[in-house]
């Protein structure tokens, strides 16, 4: 039985202040819900909610890492400096980073290669554009998207990771997949990865995102191969995105 994701995606939003107070927020609301809910704050308040998170449910992640450990690499925040201040899982290949960053295949699959040598958990993003979605070639994408880092990391990798299927088109637009085409995706990757190894299909966990709500979540997180959501917008009201948690379980 896979237990549920909710992953709060802060993205560059907010302030020292209120960092902590949405944190806060969150944890006053949590009464024993099983979803596993992650909060994913900007790199320089990683440290402030780690303090507010100690002893609580609530696990911390980061939106992204270099893919080297240490040395001359200017403005890059590494794994071991990720888990020294408490992460568990890191946000890898986001189409934010894929679109605005240059992110390519390759380097998401180094980056991926990098989180789990130094333990920790990717939560790595996968999606096609609007346009690959009109074109027919959803399922090619996604298959590219998967095969890179099966190919360099080998698929019991993923026994230590987390996907997220993340319809580029469905981010931050207001505009979300319906259950039925979320769910026949999710389906499909399950499928491909299971054409490698069955149990590591089975026990893994693959989130939705892309304008998931307090509103739209139950449905979406009803299908059987959705396991979570990796919310943007949502997880910075904490009121919606414990709504979110409370559908999820
Ligand atoms: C995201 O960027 O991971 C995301 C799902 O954003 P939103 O919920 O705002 O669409």
């Amino acid at each position: 039985m896979r237990q549920k994701m909710v992953a709060g995606n802060w993205k560059m939003n907010g302030t020292s202040n209120s960092a902590r107070d949405l944190v806060s927020g969150i944890k006053a609301g949590l009464n024993g819900q099983s979803p596993e809910v992650v909060v994913c704050p900007p790199f320089v308040y990683l440290p402030i909610v780690a303090a507010e998170i100690a002893n609580s449910a609530i696990t911390l992640s980061a939106q992204n890492m270099c893919d080297q450990d240490v040395g001359a690499y200017t403005g890059e925040i590494s794994g071991p400096m990720l888990k020294d201040i408490g992460c568990e899982y890191v946000i890898l290949a986001h189409s934010e980073r894929r679109a605005m960053y240059g992110e390519t295949d390759e380097v998401a699959a180094s980056k991926y290669a990098a989180a789990l040598k130094n333990n920790l958990k990717p939560i790595f993003c996968i999606g096609e554009t609007l346009e690959e979605r009109e074109q027919n070639i959803t399922e090619d994408v996604i298959a590219r998207q998967i095969d890179a880092i099966i190919n360099t990391s080998g698929v019991a990798s993923l026994a230590n990771a987390v996907l997220a299927y993340e319809p580029v088109w469905a981010i931050g637009t207001g505009k979300t997949a319906t259950p039925d085409q979320a769910q026949g995706v999710h389906a499909f990757i399950r499928n491909r990865i299971a054409g490698h190894d069955a149990g590591i299909a089975e026990s893994l966990r693959i989130l939705y995102g892309g304008s998931m709500n307090p509103a739209n979540a139950a449905d979406l997180i009803a299908q059987p191969d959705i396991d979570g959501g990796l919310i943007g917008g949502a997880s910075l009201k904490a009121e919606d995105f414990l709504a979110i948690i409370n559908a999820a379980g």
